[in-house]
């Protein structure tokens, strides 16, 4: 196989795969069933926004598509990688080196400075730091000014970019944000949304983001409803307003 053919099938081939998963949490009579028979595959260079109501089971899809739950049944495929049964040294690495995460809280270390921050998962790696990637990151993320800050030296948005940044560096199969606008107040939110969304378009980036704001999954190229573990919807091309109607819909449908 030539290369070329090599890089068409990437990009034809899902960067990720779900295949009818359940999950259940805990055991015997105190038994949540979580995700119930989903399957979806996320197309490379897409964003996928996830929506639905409070407990329909969205960060748990988010966290098995992540590889950082094993789902109780059904399959995860990460590029080629099958994660079901995966050691857990073997999964720690694929997460290392697939997988990108933005989480609604940040988690950055507020010891180190946003550019040690970003720099952390390739240290980790014991990669080599790449300059001219985190140059352009850093810029377009608009915190190459912001480099030599402290966490708590940033607002809340300037954090979630740094953080964006962070997960990008590795140049991840996926980059999976639960609720990353969900701290943040409007303006902030455009900020980090519009660095996601370019994320993809510029950069080829595939985007998973977990939201319950209808503005921020119209940012996304589709959106997923769910309810009570079960997709009940897919919306392509989303307008708030579309996205706001349905979830009115779903909410009066239970
Ligand atoms: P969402 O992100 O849509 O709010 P979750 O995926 O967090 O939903 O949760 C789906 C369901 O699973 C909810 O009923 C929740 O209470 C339950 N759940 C989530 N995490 C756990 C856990 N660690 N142990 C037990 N139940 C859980
Ligand atoms: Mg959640």
């Amino acid at each position: 196989m030539t290369a070329q053919q090599t890089s068409a099938e990437q990009r034809l081939s899902p960067a990720v795969s779900l295949t009818r998963i359940r999950h259940v949490y805990g055991a015997k009579e105190t038994t949540v069933t979580a995700l119930n028979d989903v399957s979806w595959d996320f197309t490379p260079g897409t964003f996928t926004a996830v929506m639905g109501p409070s407990g329909s089971g969205k960060t748990t899809l988010l966290q098995c598509a992540a590889g950082l739950l094993e789902p109780t049944a059904g399959s995860v495929l990460l590029g080629d990688h099958r994660l079901n049964g995966m050691s857990e040294k073997k999964l720690a690495t694929i997460r290392r080196d697939m997988v990108g995460f933005v989480f609604q809280a940040f988690n950055l270390m507020p010891a180190l400075t946003a550019a040690e921050n970003i720099a952390l998962p390739l240290r980790l790696a014991r990669r080599a730091p790449d300059q001219t990637w985190m140059d352009e990151l850093t810029r377009r993320a608009g915190i190459a000014d912001r480099l030599s800050h402290r966490p708590h030296e940033l607002s809340g948005g300037q954090q979630q970019r740094v953080a964006i940044c962070r997960a990008l560096i590795t140049k991840p199969r996926v980059l999976c944000a639960d609720e990353p606008t969900g701290a943040l107040d409007k303006a902030s939110s455009k900020a980090v949304l519009s660095v996601l969304r370019d994320a993809v378009n510029d950069l080829g980036q595939t985007v998973i983001m977990v939201t319950h704001d209808p503005v921020a999954a119209a940012h996304a190229d589709q959106v997923l409803f769910l309810v009570d573990g079960s997709i009940v919807d897919v919306m392509e091309t989303p307008t708030p307003e579309r996205v706001s109607a349905t979830m009115t819909r779903l909410a009066g449908e239970d």
